[in-house]
């Protein structure tokens, strides 16, 4: 068998129309807004791009319309390199999340229909067999439907490829799921949903932590925004300080961009806590820039960080 590389990545794009007011509008209300931005998001699209601003070799599996959102995804991968696996569905839109963001205290909501890519079930991964079974690293989310990323992280994981689980957006999991996981990389309020209590201080984090693995994962992730990351196995748990790389603009994509760093050093076959190191650094830029995919940083500029 010939030897395996590269990362496959399942999961959605939606585009992002982000609005800013200084409240949102009652029912029959039109009420003028201070701001609007337009941009590529979703998490796996999020994380394909990170990954391949990163110095990854990256696939895409998804869904998309044929129209604009369509075409502005598409043009996204071809510009951050990514290898698009992504199918073209007429009749339906492409994802779409409206972003409300208070303008006075940045508070946000959000309505995410992931249209196309709502769609995404197992023929999609079955489509994309050899891919992942030659891939060295399969990543995924749960904003698709979770039979589709249970399919996936299983053949992957028969295959030998290395498997990173992102259990994002929160919810519950069938505990069959822990064991297809290599890392498992949820962020404060994903773990402490899954694992039923908060997470405040590192022995929160840590006892979290070995719950993740007790059932089943190799090892947990934990993201803590500004606090950095903890990485945790049977017989290594270790925190990673976040990195400064200027002023805090936008934290939104900040676990897609260390993902993204994640996955590519792990490609690359750098020891886990080097790649939580590089996670670190990738997010640690990219929350200093506006927007998701449009943040991420080159590898140029994590290796300078890093340095
Ligand atoms: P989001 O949902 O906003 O995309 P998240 O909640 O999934 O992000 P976080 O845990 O907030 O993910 O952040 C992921 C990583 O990003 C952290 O582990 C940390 O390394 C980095 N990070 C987050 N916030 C900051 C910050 N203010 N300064 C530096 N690094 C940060």
């Amino acid at each position: 068998m010939s030897e395996k590389s590269g990362i496959v990545i399942l999961g959605i794009f939606a585009a992002d129309t982000a609005y800013k007011a200084k409240r949102l509008p009652y029912i029959a209300e039109t009420l003028m807004g201070s701001g609007f931005t337009l941009g590529p998001g979703g998490k796996g699209s999020n994380q394909a791009i990170a990954a391949a601003k990163a110095g990854g070799k990256v696939a895409f599996i998804s869904r998309v319309g044929d129209d604009a959102f369509g075409a502005m995804a598409l043009a996204a991968y071809a510009e951050a390199g990514v290898k698009a696996n992504v199918m073209k569905m007429e009749g339906v839109s492409t994802g779409a999340a409206f972003i409300f963001v208070d303008e006075v205290s940045g508070d946000n909501a959000i309505i995410v229909v992931p249209g196309a890519a709502g769609l995404i079930g197992i023929e999609d991964v079955e489509a994309n067999r050899a891919a992942i079974e030659s891939a060295a690293i399969f990543m995924t989310q749960l904003e698709q439907p979770l039979e589709a990323a249970l399919h996936g992280l299983s053949i992957a994981k028969r295959a030998g490829a290395i498997t990173i689980f992102n259990p994002a957006p929160a919810g519950a999991i069938p505990d069959s799921i822990y064991g297809l996981c290599d890392f498992i990389v949820p962020n404060e309020v994903e773990a402490a949903e899954l694992v039923g209590h908060a997470i405040e201080t590192d022995e929160q984090a840590r006892a979290a932590a070995r719950t993740l693995v007790d059932r089943g994962a190799k090892a947990a992730v934990i993201t803590l925004g500004a606090r950095g990351a903890l990485y945790h196995t049977a017989g290594q748990s270790e925190f990673v300080s976040a990195f400064s790389a200027g002023s805090v603009v936008d934290t939104t994509g900040a676990g897609d961009a260390f993902l993204g760093g994640f996955a590519t050093a792990i490609s690359e076959g750098q020891a886990p806590i080097e790649a939580v190191r590089l996670g670190c650094a990738t997010a640690a830029i990219a929350v200093t820039r506006p927007g998701t995919a449009p943040a991420m940083p080159s590898r140029a500029e994590i290796t300078a960080l890093l340095r």
